[in-house]
């Protein structure tokens, strides 16, 4: 099969089988969280639903007809040429596999802590901090030029996996569902919460990337697996959910933040991190704190 048509077969396949599973475990999410609330909502959850979902309608053209294509071609030309970092140390498959998966992840950790030191990144993802509230329908508000920059980045890391086309379709799948899964307000049992921390980023983890608070945003960058915030002690866990205030300071006003607006942000002057009357939000670090609060 030449790469044109392994290429549309693929992207086939993560259309009619990994959207239709992405749906379902989305609405699962939605109506969970709606039962078992981790965070108070301070905004009317009709009016975010509508901007969210706006947002990423265009966001999901982009992936659809870019940043999938691009992904899948960066691992077609290592993986049909034998390239790339995994390639060249000729493991068997048994182990190749799971390696790419990894690396793949680990690109997106890398990638998501680009994506808040650029300050030109900062400006598109910048639109998915804003939002006032966090549930299942934030993880689908990235704005298109988030999706397009990053394009070339994950092309990139696909390639250096090694990682077979296939497996890209299969981690995306993987990727969307644990962004779903992160984001959501989904109260979990604290119990189960901390054992599933050890391996995967859960909505407490992920909540805190949400903070108000500076360092508490510049922390927990890792998507699906939560060791790389680990292994580069960007973890951060010492913050109780009900005292974290969602979004970005200066972004506070809901009438900013409609549709229109967030699709023109990034092309805006972004404000410094303070709240609307200039005072810096701060929260004095709990360094003894080893695990996740409730
Ligand atoms: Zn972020």
């Amino acid at each position: 099969m030449n790469h044109s048509a392994e290429r549309k077969k693929l992207i086939s396949l993560f259309q009619f089988v990994g959207m239709p599973v992405l749906g379902s475990a989305a609405v699962c999410f939605f109506v969970l969280e709606a039962r078992r609330e981790l965070r108070k909502r301070k905004q009317s959850q009709a009016d975010r639903i509508k901007t969210n979902v706006g947002v990423a309608a265009v966001a999901g053209a982009g992936l659809r007809w870019v940043l999938l294509p691009g992904i899948i071609a960066g691992a077609q030309l290592a993986h049909h040429r034998k390239q790339g970092l995994v390639a060249r140390l000729g493991l068997p498959k048994v182990l190749a596999y799971p390696i790419s998966f990894l690396l793949l992840d680990y690109g997106n950790y890398l990638w998501h802590v680009l994506l808040h030191r650029w300050p030109l990144l900062w400006r598109f993802h910048n639109v998915h901090h804003t939002d006032l509230d966090l549930d299942v329908t934030t993880a689908w508000r990235f704005h298109l030029g988030e999706v397009l920059l990053g394009t070339p980045f994950r092309a990139g890391a696909a390639w250096l996996a090694s990682a077979p086309p296939g497996l890209t379709v299969f981690y995306e799948v993987f990727y969307e569902a644990a962004t779903a899964f992160h984001h959501s307000n989904l109260k979990l049992p604290y119990g189960t919460e901390l054992l599933l921390n050890k391996i995967v980023v859960t909505p407490r983890m992920h909540g805190i990337h949400h903070s108000v608070v500076q360092r508490e945003t510049d922390s927990n960058y890792s998507i699906l697996f939560s060791c790389w915030d680990r292994l580069h002690r960007t973890a951060r866990l010492d913050v109780p959910q009900s005292t974290i205030n969602i979004g970005v300071p200066a972004y506070r006003d809901p009438e900013e933040l409609t549709f229109r607006k967030l699709m023109k942000l990034p092309f805006t002057e972004t404000r410094p991190w303070q709240l609307p009357d200039g005072k810096v939000p701060y929260r004095p670090e709990r360094k003894d704190v080893r695990q996740l609060l409730p």
